[in-house]
């Protein structure tokens, strides 16, 4: 016998070919490219949507741009990175 048994009484059903989990930066992006791919996708986020990290960046958001500049890899930009930080 379970005990302490969860009862889920009042939830929703959703069907999606994606999942993506996290509504920041990253996961917007990742799902504009599956939804441009002709899937379906679904964004899920646990917090409000102006609370993720994305939306505190007020700097301008900081990439490596390896398309512009060979030298640019993700590498040296986790390098750069860490030294600001
Ligand atoms: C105050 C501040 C200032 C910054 N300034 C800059 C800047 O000027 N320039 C720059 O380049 N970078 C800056 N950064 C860093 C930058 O914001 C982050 O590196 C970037 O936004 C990360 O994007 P992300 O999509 O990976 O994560 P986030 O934007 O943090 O998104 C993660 C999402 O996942 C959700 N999530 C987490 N766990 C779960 C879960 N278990 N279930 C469901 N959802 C979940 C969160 O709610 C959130 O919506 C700053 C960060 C902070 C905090």
């Amino acid at each position: 016998m379970i005990k302490n048994k969860l009862q889920v009484t009042n939830h929703l059903t959703q069907i999606t070919n994606v999942l993506v989990i996290g509504c920041g930066g990253a996961g917007l992006r990742s799902a504009i490219e599956i939804k441009k791919s002709g899937l379906d996708v679904i964004i899920l986020g646990k917090r409000p949507k102006t609370d993720a990290h994305t939306v505190l960046a007020a700097g301008g958001i900081n990439a490596a741009l390896g398309n512009l500049d060979k030298e640019d890899t993700w590498e040296q930009h986790f390098i750069d990175t860490y030294l600001e930080g």
